[in-house]
């Protein structure tokens, strides 16, 4: 409706016809199907013939289809905000300025977020509040896409702020329940939130000890899945660690009291609960924490409780076996989250001052079969009524062979235990594609004030860096969109 009603002013016609004519960067094809071609050959490794032959599963040449539910100001939005993420020059004084000690000097910082407000929070945030969140995604609802929760808190520092998290987080699950059903899919935590950074870390090192050394004990473990393969990064626990004192084994409490009190809220709600997966120091306890709720609270068929695997990890797939082949044995579904992985950087800056190998796959390649691979793996489960998988990248190639693998498995359009996700306010094109096509598809809905998802902004930051990012071809589909919109209007 919104390409029939419009009506153009001159100046902005003006406007519209400078940002459609510039290319974006010189090196950008202005050809679609040249940039379909990049981002398919980036993973051709691990292409199978025919995924790339079935593309009709998702038609991403119909920007008309793709994106009739979208209104022109929201396109022009995101193309314009989607254009300046992808500037690498402003991009990176904007990520020095804000890592620096110039934050801390009033009115720079109140320049520096007043200008992200404006730009990257508006473009990937869903809003201040559980309830501004909420409201986003029944929009996205209305428009056949679902909505994941995401309270943008993560490493909390005491007891103090991990119970004011909670609070936040139940308020999500609350907000969640009084949405359309089916307009939110999961709510997501991040245990950094509601146990302290370094108690993870205490445990994650005590985790690792208690693998390599079998007749060490940990008295407050509770029951879980293997959490670590042969191939698991063990670094990060060069010596014994001292067994945690009473006080941390009562912050450890408190830490999986709080979980669980998420956990039985969502079982309330009927609303899944999906753990975010962070940086391999800690990963561990998170896992630990992940399984152990998994298994008090997946019953039945649907697993409520999901973790997430990091595809660009070496002891990925592994891993994965070895945690789903566990469940089975104990007869609970499991649920994971797949993703490539948002901590590159920083994991291999310090596995490098460690001197030791990094735990991220050498190449991309790698990376894109490993996602494949585990992605081809759990839809087996889903299609034996096993497991349950989130899908969760912008991967064109990664989509498309999941969606054909899923259409030969026979798992129907209606199936819960397969969904897609992409993060809001990147890659539409693809999850309209993807909804188009009948799947589930949800959008990871980061909210909370400006300061509070800044970390969350950064990683897109980086992420969104370099001509070959993702945004370079959801860029190019709003662009080709907006040009049909107003060649429309005027003739
Ligand atoms: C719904 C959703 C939930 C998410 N949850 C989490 C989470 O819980 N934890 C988390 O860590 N991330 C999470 N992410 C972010 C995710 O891990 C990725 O950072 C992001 O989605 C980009 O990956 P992609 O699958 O979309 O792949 P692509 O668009 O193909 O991008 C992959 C990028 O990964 C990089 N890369 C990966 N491996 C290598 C390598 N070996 N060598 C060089 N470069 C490499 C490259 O820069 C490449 O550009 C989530 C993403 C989504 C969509």
């Amino acid at each position: 409706m919104a390409n029939r009603l419009i009506v153009f002013s001159p100046k902005f016609l003006l406007l519209c016809r400078r940002f459609f004519l510039r290319p974006l960067h010189s090196a950008v094809p202005s050809d679609l199907s040249a940039i379909i071609t990049t981002t398919t050959t980036s993973s051709s490794s691990s292409s199978s013939s025919s995924a790339v032959a079935d593309s009709s599963i998702l038609d991403l040449d119909d920007v008309k289809g793709l994106f009739s539910s979208v209104s022109t100001s929201k396109l022009v939005r995101s193309a314009v905000n989607l254009h300046a993420a992808g500037i690498e020059p402003m991009v990176d004084v904007g990520l020095w300025v804000m890592n620096s000690r110039l934050m801390n000097t009033g009115m720079l910082r109140g320049l520096m977020l007043g200008a992200t407000k404006h730009t990257f929070y508006e473009q990937f945030c869903a809003g201040h509040d559980p309830e501004g969140a909420g409201r986003t995604a029944v929009k996205l609802w209305e428009s056949g896409l679902r909505g994941m929760l995401v309270y943008a808190l993560e490493h909390a520092t005491g007891n103090g702020s991990c119970d004011r998290n909670l609070d936040g987080f139940l308020r999500t699950v609350e907000s969640a329940k009084s949405l359309p059903t089916s307009s939110v899919s999961f709510v997501i935590v991040k245990i950094t939130a509601i146990c302290p950074l370094g108690l993870l870390q205490r445990v994650s090192d005590l985790l690792r000890w208690e693998y390599n050394n079998q007749s060490f004990r940990l008295p407050w473990k509770l029951n879980t899945l293997p959490i670590f393969s042969n191939s698991s990064p063990f670094y990060h626990t060069p010596r014994k660690p001292d067994p945690l004192t009473p006080e941390e084994e009562s912050d450890l409490y408190l830490g999986h009291q709080r979980l669980l009190e998420l956990c039985q809220k969502c079982l309330e709600a009927n609303v899944p609960l999906a753990i975010d997966a962070e940086d391999t120091s800690i990963q561990p306890a998170i896992d630990y924490f992940t399984y152990s709720a998994a298994l008090m609270h997946n019953k039945d068929d649907n697993p409520i409780i999901f973790g997430t695997i990091q595809a660009y990890l070496k002891d990925a797939k592994e891993r994965l076996l070895l945690a789903t082949k566990a469940a089975e044995r104990l007869g609970v579904p499991v649920g994971f989250k797949l993703v490539r992985g948002a901590y590159l950087s920083s994991e291999r800056q310090l596995a490098s001052s460690l001197g030791v190998e990094s735990p991220i796959h050498n190449t991309v390649d790698q990376t894109h079969a490993c996602f494949n691979d585990c992605a081809s793996f759990m839809l087996d489960k889903v299609a034996n009524g096993s497991g349950a998988v989130v899908l969760a990248t912008h991967n064109i190639e990664s989509g498309k062979k999941a969606a054909v693998k899923a259409r030969d498995l026979g798992i129907g359009n209606g199936n819960q235990r397969l969904q897609f996700a992409q993060l809001y306010g990147m890659a539409d094109a693809l999850s309209f594609g993807l909804r188009n096509a009948g799947f589930q598809v949800s959008k990871y809905m980061p909210f909370g004030p400006v300061e509070l998802v800044m970390p969350y902004l950064l990683r897109r930051a980086e992420e969104n860096r370099g001509l070959l990012s993702t945004t370079t071809l959801d860029r190019q589909l709003l662009r080709k969109e907006l040009k049909r919109r107003l060649k429309a209007a005027v003739l």
